[in-house]
């Protein structure tokens, strides 16, 4: 070859080397860089003179200088080295992923002088390959942690599950599940379940308030996350602590995590603590943020489970009751009968006590059919005009109420509504038949009717046993006897709810104010005219 032909083909391949995406070293056998191309420069931070006459070892990390040794032995057998991924360090100190190919270069005689390495840096492919790996395990972990807890049909298992496996996967030192009971106050939170910490370390400071930090979680925000709470802004904003309590088990790196339901209620918050700061990563919170998920997905359905049950239980307990409700009068009404067989006399001095059954069986099942109606949606009302007087007549004409002195207000002129009249008597007569039911015979009930602006409105006053306040609500629920009326009283706890109902169609109101002991008054408003 001529000179010039060699000198050109070594100008050529000096282009490609410096040239490069890849760094091109050359080195001898004992390790001492001879070449030092323009990417080896900005992949490892040294000059070329910086670097050339130095040994390799500059650039290899400490805990990774004896892969030069095996480089060496494989290159003196004349064996190459191809593709090894390995860690290289930096002047700036920074750790670099790179693969590394190795070739022996030999003299005129063939015998190993040297080598050249080539290296790529490939630290954003390994980083971009960890977090592939990494959220294939995140995801692994769930889908196993989801059937897990989706196999689970009890709410307290659920979240001691969900709480000792978020604990264990963030690193934290304790963790607890808190149900979200927002009283009036905004501050009732339940501690339900806890990890990595007994019960009793945290009794001694009640369920945590809603303070500042906590508001986030509770109220459903994203997740809270901070590598110091202490030094949280929103921290210690709250008397009397200001703060942690005293005593409390120390947390400095603090995550929250809400776990919603489907329909968008709070459930409850998951919260983790760690005395160590940046203890938590965004890592951690994406993982309990999805096991979060995953829980209230497995809370859901535990509600469901619970509700069906619940419901079944009380089919049951319906069933049974209603049974012997019929059943008393029936059992009455066969003992009359048999005492007055073929024996016409008897029959007539009996005659108005079967009556008196009869009309219990056939209050009983109305009720029952209105019930029906209203859990399927099918209490259909049909509204005509009538005056206020004759609503109120129609009412105690359907009702027996001798034992009882009925007082009567009405306004001087007849006022019109539009009602149902068959529904709405039915009202009244259940209102006055509880005010009979519930008072002593011979004391006064007292009925008005008028117009207060746009509205009819009708009251019952009763000289009775009264209602306590906690029963003053509960009174309009379906089967609620207040315990002190049921021994002595006949009844089955329907009447107010259907009448709830009624005056509900009506667009109206019901509702009673009592003093124990003394008598109740039942109000009934709605509007005189429907828009
Ligand atoms: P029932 O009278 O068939 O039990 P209601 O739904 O009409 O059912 O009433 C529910 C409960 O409310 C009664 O069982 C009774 O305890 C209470 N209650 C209703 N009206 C009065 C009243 N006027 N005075 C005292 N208690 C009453």
């Amino acid at each position: 070859m001529a000179i010039t032909d060699i000198d050109q083909r070594n100008s050529m391949l000096a282009a490609i080397i410096e040239f490069s995406e890849d760094a091109i070293i050359s080195k001898d056998l004992n390790g001492y860089i001879t070449s030092w191309n323009k990417s080896a420069e900005r992949m490892f931070g040294y000059t070329a003179e910086e670097a050339i006459g130095r040994n390799i070892e500059l650039i290899i990390p400490e805990d990774r200088k004896s892969e030069e040794k095996v480089i060496i032995s494989n290159l003196r057998e004349g064996r190459p080295i191809e593709h090894f991924k390995t860690i290289r360090l930096t002047k700036s100190g920074q750790l670099i992923h790179i693969s590394l190919t190795v070739s022996p270069i030999k003299n005129s005689l063939g015998v190993v002088t040297g080598a050249s390495k080539i290296a790529r840096d490939i630290t954003q492919q390994v980083l971009a390959e960890e977090l592939i790996s990494q959220h294939a395990t995140r995801l692994e972990l769930i889908n196993a942690f989801g059937r897990k807890i989706v196999s689970h049909l009890d709410v307290q298992t659920i979240l001691q599950t969900v709480t000792d496996a978020c604990t264990q996967l963030s690193g934290a030192v304790f963790g607890a599940f808190f149900y979200n009971k927002i009283d009036q106050k905004g501050e009732t939170y339940t501690l339900y379940t806890l990890s990595g910490a007994s019960k009793e370390a945290f009794d001694k400071f009640g369920m945590p308030r809603n303070t500042e930090v906590f508001k986030a979680t509770f109220l459903g925000n994203s997740p809270v996350r901070s590598d110091d709470i202490t030094k949280d802004p929103r921290y210690g904003k709250n008397y009397p602590h200001n703060g942690m309590p005293k005593g409390h088990l120390p947390v400095v790196s603090y995550l929250a995590v809400p776990v919603v339901s489907h329909t968008g209620a709070v459930i409850g918050g998951l919260f983790f603590g760690h005395p160590k700061a940046c203890v938590f990563k965004e890592e951690h919170e994406l993982l309990v943020t999805a096991i979060a998920s995953q829980a209230s997905i497995a809370l859901d359905n535990a509600k469901l489970y619970e509700d069906v049950n619940s419901l079944n239980r009380k089919k049951d307990e319906f069933i049974g009751f209603i049974s012997h409700e019929l059943k008393t009068p029936l059992t009455t009404l066969k003992g009359y009968l048999e005492i007055s067989r073929d024996n016409l006399e008897v029959l007539a001095q009996v005659q108005p006590k079967l009556n008196k059954q009869v009309r219990r069986l056939e209050e009983i099942i109305s009720d029952l059919l209105d019930i029906s109606k209203i859990e399927a949606g099918k209490l259909d009302f049909s509204f005509s005009r009538i005056g206020l007087c004759a609503l109120v007549k129609k009412s105690l004409d359907a009702l027996n109420h001798a034992d009882h002195e009925i007082e009567f207000e009405t306004p001087a002129t007849e006022i019109a509504v539009n009602v149902d009249v068959q529904k709405m008597t039915q009202v009244f007569v259940n209102l006055l038949s509880n005010a009979i039911k519930y008072s002593s015979p011979g004391t006064k009930i007292t009925l008005t009717a008028g117009q207060f602006g746009s509205e009819a409105r009708f009251t019952i006053t009763d000289q009775g046993i009264g209602i306590l306040p906690e029963d003053i609500e509960r009174i309009f629920s379906q089967f609620y006897r207040v315990n002190e009326s049921k021994d002595n009283v006949q009844g089955i706890g329907l009447g107010l709810y259907i009448s709830r109902q009624i005056v509900d169609g009506h667009l109206g109101r019901i509702w009673a104010e009592s003093e124990h002991g003394k008598g109740s008054t039942f109000y009934v408003s709605f509007p005189v005219e429907r828009s």
